[in-house]
Parts: C-alpha cells; sequence; structure tokens
C-alpha cells in the first residue's frame, strides 16, 4: 500500500499535485502556512471597496491548456469566459488613438497582411522580422535577438511580453518569450483568445478545487506553516511544523510546492530564482461605461491594461517596481486619470472608492541568469520533489506553469 503524499503549499502548483494525486489514487494530505488557499492567486473582501476582489487582475489566454484541464476536472470550466475571436482592443493615451488587433484563427497569420487587423502605422515586414524571436539563440536576451523599438514594438509586442514575462521585454528571456510566441501567436487565433475568471480567482480556481479535494477525503491545513526538513540518507524523514514532529513513513513522499525564499531556506544547496518584479493592480469600484471591452491594452501612459468586471473597472502595471513606493493617493489619482480618458468617463470628475494592491514579488524576474537557476520537479532525495511557477516549466511565472509544475511534480511522486 503506498503511502502519503504531503504536499506543502496551497497554490495552484500544490493544489493541482493534490488533485492528480488523487485521481492516481495515492494517499494525500494538504499543509498551508496563510489561512486560505491560493497563494498569489486569490479573491479575498476588501474593505475599501467593501467588495470581493482578486489580488491581481490574472488574464489567461486559450492555449492554457493545463489551466482548463485544471478548471474542468473540478467543475468549474464555465466560469472562465472570453470573447469568441482573439481581439485585443488597444489605445494610444498620447494620440488617443484606438485599434483593435484582430489575430485571425488559422496558423497563416493572414491578418498581418491586413491593416484593418494588424497595428496603424506598422507593415507586415514589421511582423515578420520578428520571426527572429522564435529560433533565439540560448540564454539570449530579447534585446539581443530583436530591436526593442519601433511601432510594432511600442504598440503590440512591448506589451504583450511585459504582462507575460513580468520583466522589462528588452532584458527578458528570450528563450521564455520564444516558447509564449509559440504556443500562442504562432498556433494562431484560438490560442490566443483572452480568458477572465469573471466571478473572480477564488470561485473559479481556489473554491471549487478544495470542494473537489475535501469529497475525496484530502485535508488541507490552514496555519500549517513547514518550519524545517529532516532527512536519513537520501530520504526526507520528518516534517518539523513548529508543533512537533510528522515523522514519514518509508512509502511517503512530499512535494514542496512553496515559493522560492521558502524553498531555499528549507533545502540550503537548492539552486532557485532569488530576483523578483512587482505588479499594482489598481481597483475602482464603479460600474463600467457600456460598450467597455472586458479588456483593453493601453500605452503612451502608466496603465498597461484595463479590465471592465461587472462591478468594477481594475488596471494591471507588470514590472512595476519603480511604483511601490509612489504614495497610495497620488498613483490612485494619475491611474484614475487614464482610466477615465480611455473609457470616456472624462467629465465624471469625482474619484469612485479604489485599492491599490502592490505585490513586491509577483513572479520571478524573467532573466536568462534567473532561467537558468529554476530547478526541475527532482531534488536530491528520492522522496522530495519541488513544484512551483518558478521551477523549470519553460514558461515565465504564470498560472498555466504553476498547474503543469504540479502535475509534472504529482506524476513523478505517483510512481
Ligand atoms: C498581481 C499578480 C498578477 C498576476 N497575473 C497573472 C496573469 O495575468 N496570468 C497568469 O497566468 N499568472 C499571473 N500571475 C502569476 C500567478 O499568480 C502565479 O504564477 C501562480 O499563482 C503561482 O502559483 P504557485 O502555486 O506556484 O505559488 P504561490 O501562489 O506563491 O503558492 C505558494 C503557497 O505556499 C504557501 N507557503 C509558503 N511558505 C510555506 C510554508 N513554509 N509551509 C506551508 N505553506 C507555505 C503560500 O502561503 C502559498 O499559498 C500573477 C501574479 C500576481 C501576484
Amino acid at each position: 500500500m503506498p503511502g502519503t503524499v504531503h504536499v506543502i503549499g496551497a497554490g495552484l502548483a500544490g493544489l493541482s499535485a493534490a488533485i492528480r494525486l488523487t485521481l492516481a489514487g495515492r494517499k494525500v494530505a494538504v499543509h498551508e502556512a496563510a489561512g486560505q488557499a491560493g497563494g498569489r492567486c486569490r479573491s479575498y473582501h476588501d474593505p475599501a471597496l467593501d467588495m470581493e476582489i482578486d489580488n491581481g487582475n490574472h488574464l489567461l489566454l486559450s492555449a492554457n491548456d493545463a489551466a482548463l484541464d485544471f478548471l474542468r476536472v473540478i467543475g468549474a470550466a464555465d466560469t472562465l469566459v472570453g470573447p469568441p475571436d482573439a481581439d485585443f482592443p488597444f489605445v494610444d493615451l498620447r494620440s488617443n488613438e484606438r485599434w483593435t488587433v484582430r489575430i485571425g484563427d488559422g496558423r497563416i497569420p493572414w491578418w498581418i497582411f491586413d491593416a484593418k487587423r494588424r497595428v496603424p502605422g506598422t507593415t507586415a515586414r514589421d511582423y515578420l522580422a520578428l520571426g527572429r524571436l522564435l529560433w533565439p539563440p540560448r540564454d539570449a536576451a530579447v534585446g539581443e535577438v530583436i530591436a526593442c523599438k519601433g511601432t510594432l514594438y511600442d504598440r503590440l509586442l512591448g506589451p504583450l511580453l511585459l504582462a507575460a514575462l513580468n520583466t522589462a521585454p528588452p532584458e527578458g528571456s528570450a528563450a521564455l518569450a520564444a516558447t509564449l510566441l509559440w504556443e500562442t501567436v504562432a498556433a494562431g487565433g484560438q490560442a490566443c483568445r483572452p480568458l477572465i475568471a469573471r466571478d473572480g480567482l477564488g470561485p473559479t480556481f481556489i473554491g471549487p478545487a478544495l470542494a473537489w479535494l475535501a469529497s475525496r477525503g484530502v485535508t488541507v491545513g490552514f496555519g500549517r506553516r513547514l518550519r524545517a526538513i529532516e532527512s536519513v540518507d537520501d530520504r526526507i524523514s520528518a516534517l518539523d511544523f513548529g508543533d512537533g514532529k510528522l515523522a514519514l513513513g518509508a512509502d511517503d513522499g512530499v512535494i514542496l510546492a512553496v515559493p522560492p525564499v521558502v524553498a531555499t531556506a528549507l533545502m540550503p544547496g537548492l539552486d532557485a530564482p532569488d530576483d523578483f518584479r512587482a505588479i499594482v493592480n489598481a481597483h475602482f469600484r464603479i460600474v463600467p461605461p457600456p460598450g467597455t471591452p472586458p479588456i483593453v491594452g493601453v500605452v503612451g501612459g502608466t496603465v498597461e491594461w484595463i479590465f471592465a468586471f461587472a462591478d468594477r473597472l481594475s488596471v494591471t502595471i507588470s514590472g512595476a517596481d519603480r511604483l511601490v513606493d509612489t504614495p497610495r493617493e497620488a498613483l490612485a489619482k494619475t491611474i484614475w486619470d487614464e482610466v477615465a480618458a480611455v473609457t470616456r468617463l472624462d467629465d465624471a470628475a469625482a474619484m469612485p472608492p479604489w485599492q491599490i494592491v502592490r505585490e513586491r514579488r509577483a513572479t520571478f524576474a524573467a532573466l536568462p541568469a534567473q532561467e537558468r537557476k529554476r530547478p526541475g520537479a527532482a531534488t536530491s532525495r528520492a522522496n522530495l520533489w519541488l513544484a512551483g511557477d518558478w521551477t523549470a516549466t519553460g514558461l515565465p511565472a504564470t498560472i498555466e506553469g504553476a498547474i503543469r509544475s504540479g502535475e509534472r511534480a504529482a506524476a513523478l511522486a505517483a510512481k
């Protein structure tokens, strides 16, 4: 009879590992330090807005197969919504120009030959020049492979790469950018449809996952911070949660699905990403004006993406380390003025109730040097595996990467 697999951390990596192990018939126990699950992908009640919001707006694409499969398994696939086509409306705040990039469904990118569907001021030749990014040299930065300037870069490629890498694209890993391009734009529009958790991240990803696990007898222990790991020979022999040690049986295993700073503290000698980038989100309690698209890209300002939910407008700014110390009121005002201009609320003088959420260590910095530090799932211990968006998934720090990492660790632990 195989033993228990202890999953440490109930973020998406830990939850996906727990679900895959349960599907494989393994006994699982999940231990989470916080009082709730979800980690960096969570909803909470915000007192300033008096509403449920997400810690940050999360965008998925229809190419995110592992994330979509995760939602199908837990019965929440229908809560992820998006338009039928890969249409991306943009506004340039400097010129007030508005356009929509319409990525056609097929793999052959006919849309780049159509001036009405590509970025204004660009030619098909500009897009073909980006082909170099599909086969980058090993360890290169994006800025070493393509020129990070010009209209196409300013109005489309730069914003997309910044959002996906959460790192200034010129210094970002070209290998990660290439994987993204292969899985999305190069696969055609049906792989690029934007998808949003309509009712919030908690009701889409976390609540249904916890309910699924509970209905199969899997417990998630909250307030259970792993403080130390003990080993005998090449195996983990005990887990210390600060309230007495949990001794592991000969067949028990451990999946460590915690952030990299925690993993390296628990496993001295582990090489892992150690440079991070911030994301700033601003939320405004206002019903979006009729016709506001679910997501709008903004160039030429501080705001980068505006998400329209039924009861609020939310803004995402990536690679936002420059903003983490800006006074909150001043930042909210700058962002609101841009939101009002984009959504044509210019006459609405009063700023509605607002909240700014700054995640200082939102993701690891997607630099070539950090990419080299990402470990695989297997470790030097025979019964210990790693999961998390920072492990070597080949993707930047994303929901898709976190879920794939959990599945891979679970597959190894279930052998
Ligand atoms: C503001 C923001 C916006 C984002 N936007 C997007 C987006 O648009 N699209 C996208 O795909 N991704 C986005 N991401 C990234 C995405 O949220 C992450 O990649 C994903 O949630 C990481 O999941 P994880 O399980 O690897 O890590 P985490 O969510 O960090 O989970 C780790 C868990 O381990 C727990 N833990 C820590 N220490 C211990 C311990 N000692 N013992 C027990 N438990 C412990 C933590 O409490 C946490 O629950 C965004 C992230 C942020 C912060």
